[in-house]
């Protein structure tokens, strides 16, 4: 395979571009060297997972309703060869979403008329192999706190992309954070460390309070002074997440099932907090009073907060 025979796909994926044909299997985006691949709800990877999404899923600019599945590169050697095609699905670790990106590629190589006599990898193998290529990178994968610590740097993904991924790795709850437009865009959360030192759902336990309260930190982009709330618990009034959360733990985290995969995205938190959460009737949401100063009722949040009552 050589980049001729590449050009002849990423051709093919061009005139079936999801942004302007309305062909059903037209689902590609072709940027540079990499075909970013759609599912729509008809046709998706084959997972318990997908098929929640599946009745979600919506046209936005695009010719029809999908979910970004991720993408396949062209890996070049050199200026002509083929030397490997990679496949990158977004959602990490899931075997069933490359299997089903990679009969994308098939579908479009076949189009093509191109026979792939190329080695087709997933790009932790790539992953991997960078780390080996250097040493103190390789120190790092040894450590696995070190590597959490390097795929917890926050990347800027906007806030309507955003998608939260629970799974399991090791027999521990992660959460991934994923932008559902752009597979390199991800980050894993840490916990705050506010209830539990780690992460759970399905039950009304400290970790599933944990997670709750987190992912609406990360939803609200907020930082909970966690060192003040020793002195105080009104240091977190203020705090959207923190006013929400355990409504957010009884009605969304605590009814997950436990030890499953779950995929919550941004706009069912909005949808949920919109049904649910309670607007301050006093500032009517805006936290502020007309002076400017923090709401004396919510303490600042906009939402009707119990917490404050209470104390
Ligand atoms: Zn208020």
């Amino acid at each position: 395979m050589d980049r001729k025979h590449a050009k002849l796909i990423l051709q093919l994926a061009s005139s079936l571009d999801i942004a302007v044909n309305p062909s059903a299997d037209a689902v590609y985006d072709p940027r540079d060297d990499r075909v970013f691949v759609w599912a729509t709800p008809d046709d998706h990877p084959k997972t318990a997972m997908w098929e929640g999404m599946a009745p979600g899923m919506r046209k936005g600019q695009f010719t029809k309703p999908c979910g970004f599945a991720g993408y396949f590169k062209f890996d070049f050697a050199g200026i002509d060869e083929v030397y490997r095609i990679i496949i990158h699905p977004i959602f990490r670790d899931s075997a069933a979403d490359e299997a089903w990106i990679h009969a994308r590629l098939t579908t479009l190589a076949a189009g093509a008329e191109v026979v792939v006599d190329v080695p087709v990898v997933n790009y932790g193998v790539v992953e991997a192999e960078e780390a080996m290529d250097n040493e103190t990178r390789r120190e790092y994968e040894r450590n696995k706190k070190a590597l959490l610590e390097t795929y917890s740097r926050k990347v800027t993904i906007p806030p309507e992309e955003k998608t939260y991924h629970g799974f399991y790795v090791d027999g521990e709850a992660e959460i991934q954070v994923l932008s559902d437009r752009d597979p390199d865009a991800w980050y894993l959360m840490t916990p705050a460390r506010f209830t539990s030192d780690e992460f759970g759902w399905g039950d009304n336990d400290r970790a599933s309070q944990e997670t709750a309260l987190c992912v609406l930190l990360d939803y609200f982009d907020e930082t909970l002074p966690i060192e003040k709330l020793d002195i105080s618990m009104r240091f977190a009034l203020p705090f959207k997440a923190f006013v929400n959360h355990t409504l957010f733990r009884s009605g969304v985290m605590e009814k997950l099932e436990p030890e499953k995969d779950w995929v919550i995205t941004s706009r069912q938190i909005k949808d949920w907090l919109d049904e649910n959460a309670v607007i301050c009737p006093a500032c009517s949401g805006s936290g502020r009073q007309p002076d400017g100063l923090n709401c004396p009722v919510c303490g600042g949040s906009g939402y009707r907060s119990d917490f404050f009552h209470v104390s």
